[in-house]
């Protein structure tokens, strides 16, 4: 991944968890439900009000854990191996990486990492 991308996900990162640490730092019971039978989004901002909302979704523990993996990947931006998948040391796809900017892995070991753990 080359330098400029890499700006471009730490920016996103940042911006992650800053939202996080607001969202942390609100009052448990102020966490909101989304009814998406009744409330309606913008289709413009869909997929970054779609992130707030799962987001407002999330128990502590999830979001605290997400923050942590935020600082690993932002120390991995700093050393340079930032979009490499901590299982197979392939390239995480961009598709994903825009999805889940903090995500760890590709797409497939996730998924056998999450197979493993339901057992
Ligand atoms: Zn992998």
């Amino acid at each position: 991944m080359d330098s400029t991308k890499m700006q471009h996900y730490k920016k996103v990162l940042l911006s992650f968890q800053s939202r996080i640490n607001r969202l942390l730092t609100k009052e448990q019971n102020n966490l909101r439900e989304f009814n998406p039978l009744t409330e309606s989004l913008d289709e413009g901002d869909f997929s970054q009000a779609t992130i707030d909302r799962e987001m407002e979704l999330l128990s502590r523990d999830a979001l605290s854990q997400i923050s942590k993996l935020i600082e690993i990947s932002l120390k991995k931006i700093e050393s340079g191996s930032y979009g490499i998948c901590e299982r197979c040391h392939k390239e995480i796809p961009e598709g994903r990486l825009k999805a889940l900017p903090y995500s760890p892995y590709c797409v497939s070991c996730q998924s056998i990492i999450e197979k493993k753990y339901e057992k």
